[in-house]
């Protein structure tokens, strides 16, 4: 058997996206760019797709633009405020992707960007009356980006409330919703913002494709220079199996959400019961009951054998990560854990569920953790 709990990196393409990007690769060759027959089709297609997007975020086709994935949307969205709307602040918190926090870093550098960083809570909960304190604390023009969810340990962010607060303090808001586009309903009318990432292949979609909403009070300029494609904001053919293949992955996750939800929350919960039950000084990161509900981070006593789990469970045939998925594949340790948790000795384990894994699968995964964890804690 073989198990895969890790889809907070990645997600299988759903075989519905498959067909929809096989029959463009065979059928839809065009490029969107050209004035003839199979360029006006590949274009008629995108801006289909584009319109699918949006309407599923409550927003304007033209504050839609396709990327190639989230961390190109987010560079572009926090780069752009810099570079073309005078923001010389941004307050952010320590637990963001890497590719924000190293955006963040090379603006700091480059760009005399002043960084801020909001308190959070021992559960990763960004403090709101901090960030109140921050937002109040200065004259610059400022922008706030924090993440709808985080990707290790789950914590949520209400959208209503930091863009209330950002729209009071007249501060831009980008929001990384990576990881909750498909699976929590998003109404950019009912909650403006100004900046918004998502990326296909974490909601059952294919890799190298994603898009940034920019909100059409913000005009910023080109990210990537070249024809003019995406409205001038992103040169380059556009990649249109893939966006063909996001949008319709969109759909799906969208028209069933409710019944997905139900599911890996069930298996979340599941899981979480069994890992207490059987296995001696469990700990969560996050407050499972508050955060995402696909994913659980389990933090596990330090032992010579809690070093070695990531390793055993996967030759067990158990996909699981330590943190978030890093860009060397070695087991870096997290950041995320290092910011709420300093010098804790225990080891974390990120199991994160799709619609797909079953509960026969949650069982199976207890068997193998309880035969690479020491007999002292089965
Ligand atoms: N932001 C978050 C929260 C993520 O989890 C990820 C992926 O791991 C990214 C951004 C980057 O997205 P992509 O892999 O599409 O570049």
């Amino acid at each position: 058997m073989h198990v895969f709990f890790d889809n907070a990196s990645t997600t299988p393409l759903d075989p519905a996206v498959v067909e929809v990007m096989t029959e463009a690769m065979y059928h839809n060759f065009g490029n969107p760019s050209s004035i003839h027959a199979q360029g006006r089709k590949a274009r008629a297609a995108i801006e289909q797709a584009r319109k699918t997007v949006a309407r599923h975020l409550n927003a304007s086709i033209g504050e839609i633009f396709f990327t190639s994935g989230g961390t190109e949307a987010n560079n572009m969205a926090l780069k752009g405020a810099v570079r073309h709307l005078g923001v010389s602040r941004i307050i952010s918190s320590p637990t963001e992707h890497h590719c924000v926090l190293h955006s963040l870093d090379s603006l700091a550098k480059w760009e005399k960007v002043q960084i801020d960083y909001v308190r959070l809570d021992q559960h990763g909960q960004v403090d709101l009356t901090h960030l109140r304190e921050l937002l109040a604390g200065s004259p610059l023009k400022t922008l706030v980006s924090l993440m709808h969810a985080n990707n290790e340990i789950g914590s949520l962010i209400d959208l209503g409330e930091v863009s209330a607060l950002c729209r009071e303090y007249d501060a831009l808001f980008h929001t990384d919703t990576v990881q909750t586009i498909g699976y929590y309903p998003i109404d950019l009318a009912a909650n403006p913002v100004s900046f918004l990432s998502g990326s296909a292949h974490k909601f059952h979609g294919p890799k190298g494709i994603g898009f940034v909403y920019i909100n059409s009070e913000n005009q910023i300029g080109p990210y990537l220079d070249g024809g003019g494609q995406e409205r001038n904001m992103r040169g380059g053919t556009e990649n249109i199996y893939g966006i063909l293949g996001l949008a319709k992955a969109l759909d799906l996750a969208y028209d069933s959400l409710a019944e997905r939800r139900a599911h890996i929350t069930h298996l979340r919960d599941y899981m979480q019961e069994r890992l207490q039950a059987e296995c001696a000084d469990m700990q969560f990161n996050g407050d499972p009951s508050q955060g995402h509900y696909k994913i659980l981070s389990a933090s596990f006593p330090a032992s010579d054998k809690a070093e070695l789990l990531l390793f055993n469970l996967d030759i067990c045939g158990l996909s699981i990560s330590g943190g978030s998925a890093c860009s060397s594949g070695a087991d870096a340790g997290s950041h995320v854990i290092a910011a709420i948790k300093p010098d804790d000795p225990r080891k974390t384990v990120r199991f994160s569920f799709s619609h797909l894994n079953t509960l026969e699968e949650v069982d199976f995964a207890i068997r193998c953790i309880k035969e690479s964890l020491p007999a002292e804690q089965v």
